[in-house]
């Protein structure tokens, strides 16, 4: 799977642009950030996760490298909601700007003390409900767009 450090630009999503910002594409030769994490955060971050809005569709599953043998889990369950992991992506609009996570990033922060960085969780924590008309209109003004 593809790394991409935090913060970066996100050149995962063919025809995307570069108002793409990767947060959480972790892999087990990159060293990355630890340490405590909001209850609040996360919960926001499972509730966006729950049904995410894809621009497109991807075949194959983000396995999790930082499980030594299993590729982690397929599925997380949390405040009685559950997300698949790893077969989609998130996007949080923040202004001009969009951060894209795989759905993997729930379990590296469950399992993997992986801290993301403060700006993309006070996005979550601001981010409209997922497929929401201020969600889409969120993304609309971010200006982000996908060549086809
Ligand atoms: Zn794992």
């Amino acid at each position: 799977m593809a790394h991409f450090e935090d913060l970066s630009p996100c050149a995962y999503f063919p025809g995307g642009d570069d108002r793409l910002v990767a947060v959480g594409w972790l892999e087990r030769e990159h060293p990355f950030p630890r340490g405590e994490v909001d209850a609040d955060f996360f919960a926001a971050l499972v509730r966006l996760c729950v049904e995410p809005w894809q621009p497109v569709v991807f075949a194959g599953r983000h396995a999790c490298s930082l499980c030594r043998f299993s590729g982690g889990p397929g599925a997380l369950s949390y405040d009685s909601l559950t997300v698949s992991l790893g077969s989609a992506n998130v996007f949080v609009p923040d202004g001009a700007r969009v951060f894209v996570a795989p759905t993997t990033v729930l379990h590296y922060l469950d399992a993997h003390g992986y801290t993301p960085p403060r700006e993309f969780q006070e996005a979550v924590l601001r981010c409209p409900p997922m497929r929401s008309m201020p969600y889409l209109r969120a993304l609309k003004e971010s200006g982000l767009s996908f060549r086809r």
